[in-house]
């Protein structure tokens, strides 16, 4: 009885402090869940976001990229709720079933918390090797285990996990979440010395070997060409509304294969985009060889994603010049072919500025296409219909979500509203330079 009693004494201020503490934290969950709503209601997203196409037209379309081989469908759902919220027009993820449903997830769980208009999805697809469609690789077991490992300190991604037990490294690459931005390659002290060269795209192996030899990687990367029936199949359905065409530029056959490979699925979207880099004075011939081959079933409208300098944006601010000299040069080109111009590749915070100072930031020009007309609501649309965020956005939002997994687990932001908080104010803050959102309302926000 006397230990029955005094465990009960000691017990029931813990459980009394326990309770107490649980309830203060749905109150505070409640608060903040509340706070996400009159947010967005006080911003005016769902009054004033227009659709997507619509957006295009006036020069204020944001698409989220999460990686065309960024596959981890946990982050994916997450980061698709959170800039949904923020009211972007197009979500691209890479064209895989699990990737697009876990964005669908995203999209209507953030529909549930405010009612907003849907933005499109897109899947990226490419016609040739091309560095967004590769993963990195390596055998941890043939790491030095003194090796300070800056692979994963340099890895954008926390791609990279290893771990010194008993005398070996364990871990390695995690897969899902490598998106081949490359960075690890460079940083590997054995890259130059051991190991394999497959997969590694020509142009690196020249930029590290000597005088254009062939080097050979420890450290290296395997890429990937998406296939094409699965990718039709993708596109017949109800929620997949965009394709995007990742190509050299270089190589019209591959990218007339790939677009002959996709029959009518091509019938099924809203959007076709094209994403390639500048390659000096054959990218106008390109672009239009290329329209050439779409024209005779193109049915829907069409972008021209100029890819300044791929997957950097969250390297810092002048990573943004590229995409943005890029753009200049397409909109003083006035053999171009039709469609929207978007930008891409070091986007990022500075991007917009930029555009301004160019006087590119939603100017309005007369389109002479056809098929922009006939949708029009409007007989104008913007030079540039808009910007694509991927490294810098997933950087800013994946902070939060890091912190998050590192206190709840693995979680959907949802369920954490103070973490939703944080990543729809970062979202906002970003989304906002496109869609002028006045930054007073969330800048000062307190969380
Ligand atoms: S640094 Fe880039 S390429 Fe290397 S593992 Fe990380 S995401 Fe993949
Ligand atoms: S930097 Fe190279 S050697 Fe060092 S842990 Fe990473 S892959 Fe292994």
């Amino acid at each position: 009885m006397a230990l029955s009693f005094s465990c009960s004494a000691s017990f029931a201020p813990q459980l009394q402090l326990q309770l107490q503490l649980q309830a203060q934290l749905k109150i505070n969950n409640k608060k903040c869940l509340q706070k996400v709503k009159d947010l967005i209601t006080t911003i005016g997203i769902p009054s004033i976001a227009t659709s997507p196409h619509q957006s295009l037209q006036r020069g204020n379309w944001v698409k989220l990229i999460c990686g065309a081989s960024f596959e981890d469908a946990v982050d994916i759902r997450n980061l698709s709720l959170v800039y949904t919220l923020a009211g972007v027009d197009c979500i691209d993820c890479a064209a895989d079933a699990s990737v697009v449903s876990a964005v669908n997830e995203g999209i209507e769980a953030a529909r549930d918390i405010v009612s907003l208009r849907r933005p499109w999805v897109m899947v990226s697809v490419n016609d040739d090797e091309d560095l967004h469609f590769r993963k990195a690789e390596f055998d941890p077991n043939d790491c030095p285990l003194d090796c300070s490992r800056p692979c994963e300190i340099v890895c954008p991604a926390d791609a990279i996990s290893l771990e010194a037990t008993t005398g070996v490294l364990k871990g390695g690459v995690i897969t899902e979440r490598c998106y081949g931005c490359g960075r690890c390659l460079p940083v590997c002290p054995l890259c130059l010395d051991h190991g394999f060269v497959e997969g590694l795209l020509e142009e690196e192996r020249k930029d590290k070997g000597k005088d254009g030899e062939e080097s050979n990687y420890f450290l290296g990367a395997i890429t990937y060409i998406r296939d094409v029936s699965s990718t039709a199949e993708l596109l017949r359905r109800d929620d997949v509304n965009a394709v995007e065409i990742h190509t050299s530029g270089r190589q019209t056959a591959h990218f007339k294969e790939l677009w002959t490979g996709l029959e009518d699925s091509v019938g099924c979207v809203k959007l076709i985009a094209v994403s390639l880099p500048h390659i000096g004075d054959s990218t106008i011939s390109s672009m239009n060889m290329m329209y050439s081959i779409m024209k005779p079933n193109l049915r829907c409208f069409n972008l021209w994603q100029l890819d300044g300098r791929p997957m950097s944006g969250d390297i810092g601010q002048g990573a943004t010049r590229e995409a943005i000299a890029f753009a200049v040069r397409l909109a003083a080109a006035e053999d171009r072919p039709q469609g929207f111009l978007q930008l891409a590749g070091g986007t990022n915070a500075h991007t917009v500025d930029g555009l301004k100072r160019e006087g590119l930031f939603q100017v309005a020009t007369i389109p002479s296409d056809e098929t922009v007309l006939a949708n029009s609501s409007t007989s104008l649309h913007a030079l540039v219909g808009g910007v694509a965020y991927g490294g810098y956005a997933r950087k800013i939002v994946g902070r939060v979500l890091s912190s998050m997994q590192s206190q709840h687990g693995v979680a959907v932001i949802e369920d954490h509203p103070r973490h939703l908080l944080m990543a729809l104010t970062e979202a906002l803050a970003l989304v906002g330079t496109v869609k002028c959102y006045d930054k007073n309302l969330y800048a000062s926000l307190s969380l």
